[in-house]
């Protein structure tokens, strides 16, 4: 799995961007791409990347804050496209080894679908 520091040449999502690993791509725009988690923690999980590579958020810098706004922005559309809109659903960013990312390529977690039974069974 990529590491912190190991830069685009052999990241995961930099290939999926590129067309050069295989995803289900459920949204795209000029900046950001949407795809399925491959170990879906949700009966909806996609995952939504900047095509850009950047590490993490630790790794953004203030000239970042378009993007991130884009990424937002793309949960919602993503949102109200699937039929979540008002339902809602759960956006989460892992950030850095503690906070548990795994692949350091910038991404925001969509989680959608019955997270609140989800939530209840586990207690
Ligand atoms: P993180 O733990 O870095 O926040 O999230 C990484 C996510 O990437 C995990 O939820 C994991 O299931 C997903 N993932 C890992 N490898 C692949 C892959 O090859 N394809 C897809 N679509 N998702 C992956
Ligand atoms: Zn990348």
């Amino acid at each position: 799995m990529t590491g912190p520091g190991r830069g685009e040449a052999d990241c995961l999502f930099c290939r999926i961007v590129a067309r050069q690993a295989p995803a289900d791509i459920e949204y795209e725009d000029t900046e950001i791409l949407a795809f399925r988690d491959i170990y879906p923690k949700a009966p909806v999980h996609l995952l939504i990347v900047p095509k850009r590579h950047v590490e993490s958020v630790m790794a953004l810098a203030p000239g970042d804050t378009e993007l991130v706004g884009r990424l937002v922005l793309a949960a919602r559309r993503i949102g109200e496209q699937k039929g979540f809109g008002e339902r809602g659903y759960r956006l989460a960013i892992n950030c850095g080894p503690e906070g548990g990312q795994h692949v350091y390529h910038l991404h925001v977690h969509f989680l959608a679908g019955r997270l609140q039974e989800r939530r209840v069974e586990r207690r």
